[in-house]
């Protein structure tokens, strides 16, 4: 079948097999060339990573597997291809870079369920006893709409992203016109908070480690890392100070329980600030995508830009794995963020916002490099591929 993008409301429907193959590749060869430069050693060797099929998740299997030859295992939720239906990108990049690890006499494998459920929890268990014995890394990066209850499948949570104390407006674009126009969003209730916890928290992160390690699972010394995210002032109604930023807090706190659940195996737990970046998940929260096309532009200008492969390189090589003593923030926080956070990146980011009207089409900022990023995400955009030949969407 011939394959092409199709987009609605800023979601993606489709994904071609040989872009997400090109958009593992890509991210492949960033590391083979980056690798020469750093103290590989103190790399993990075997790495579990919970919504490792895109974004950031996939990006540290591939730092982990690419950079320090470690045998990897995704768990992600997936729709598989049919004879006439393509699969979700996470299934090709799963494939894809399944094949490069073993070309390269890499052990990686993934788990295609759902990461909430107990059962899936067993299976991965089962498969690290027997095929890893134990992991020394598990990376939980997981952006969901919805968790159904482990203990009661009847109930379903559903993750929203609103803000809390007042209806909030501000400026956002609509990606595919470039037009700029105003988003309002209502305020979350306290139930919605609450689910928004339940779905993005530490609930399932800390359910993962306690498993794990009663099954002794866990390797001496063995780290996890989630991963979180603050941004400007800006977007705080919207994020930091909305239902999602509540998750978040709470994914911030788990990771004290998990540093006292892992000390007598001389492990420890970190969440990572990560930047912002275009994902699939960030893409649908409103005002955020006028906030990364102004940022990438800024950012790029600056020679700081980064992508995620990038940014998990230097999270890898710079922080976790870079054998000095790891540096948090007061709340025990890795920032990666860094760079984006700088005074006057987030000035210039400021300056521009300003410049946006409503009705107008944005002006300063990286529509094309945001566009490009979504494009490439679902294995769009690329000019080595002729989409205009019909593909097997079962084969990768
Ligand atoms: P993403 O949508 O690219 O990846 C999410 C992953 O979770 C995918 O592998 C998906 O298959 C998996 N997943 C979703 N539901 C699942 C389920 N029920 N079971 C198993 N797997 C499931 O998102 P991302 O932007 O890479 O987000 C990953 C983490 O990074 C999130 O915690 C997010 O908040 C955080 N983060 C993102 C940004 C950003 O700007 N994108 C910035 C900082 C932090």
């Amino acid at each position: 079948m011939i394959i092409e993008q199709k987009i609605m409301r800023n979601v993606s429907l489709t994904a071609h097999p040989q872009g997400c193959k090109q958009y593992v590749l890509d991210q492949i060869a960033y590391v083979e060339s980056e690798k020469e430069k750093s103290n590989l050693s103190e790399f993990p060797k075997k790495v579990l990573i919970v919504g490792g099929s895109t974004g950031y998740g996939l990006s540290a299997r591939i730092v982990s597997a690419i950079g320090g030859n470690a045998q990897t295992m995704n768990v992600s939720v997936e729709r598989e291809p049919q004879k006439n239906k393509v699969a979700t990108p996470g299934w090709y990049n799963s494939i894809a870079f399944e094949q490069e690890a073993h070309k390269r006499g890499l052990y990686a494998t993934s788990v295609f369920g759902d990461a909430f459920s107990d059962a899936t929890k067993r299976e991965v268990a089962n498969r690290i006893k027997e095929e890893m014995g134990q992991i020394d890394l598990l990376i939980y990066s997981v952006a969901s709409p919805l968790r159904i209850d482990p203990d009661d499948p009847t109930k379903v949570y559903r993750s929203v992203i609103k803000p809390i104390a007042k209806p909030y407006s501000d400026l956002s674009v609509d990606v595919q016109s470039g037009v700029v126009e105003q988003a309002t969003i209502d305020v979350a209730d306290a139930q919605q908070v609450e689910e928004t916890i339940k779905v993005m928290g530490g609930e399932d992160w800390k359910r993962w480690i306690d498993y794990l390690l009663k099954r002794e699972l866990l390797a001496p010394g063995v780290k996890t890392v989630a991963f979180s995210y603050i941004g400007p002032s800006i977007t705080y109604p919207i994020y930091r100070e909305g239902s999602i930023g509540k998750a978040k807090e709470d994914l911030e706190r788990t990771a004290f329980e998990l540093k006292k659940s892992l000390k007598d195996l001389g492990g420890d737990a970190f969440v990572s600030v990560n930047k912002a970046l275009v994902t699939r998940a960030s893409s649908v929260i409103p005002v955020v995508p006028l906030y990364i096309t102004i940022l990438y532009k800024v950012m790029k200008e600056h020679h700081v830009h980064e992508d995620a492969i990038m940014h998990i390189w230097r999270l890898f090589s710079d922080r976790l794995y870079s054998g000095q003593h790891i540096n948090t923030d007061e709340k025990g926080r890795i920032r990666v963020d860094d760079w984006e956070m700088e005074q006057q990146i987030q000035d210039e980011v400021l300056r521009r916002w300003a410049l946006q009207k409503e009705g107008s089409v944005l002006v300063e900022a990286d529509l094309e490099g945001f566009k490009q990023e979504y494009d490439n995400i679902h294995g769009f955009g690329y000019d080595s591929i002729d989409y205009g030949v019909a593909v097997d969407p079962t084969v990768v």
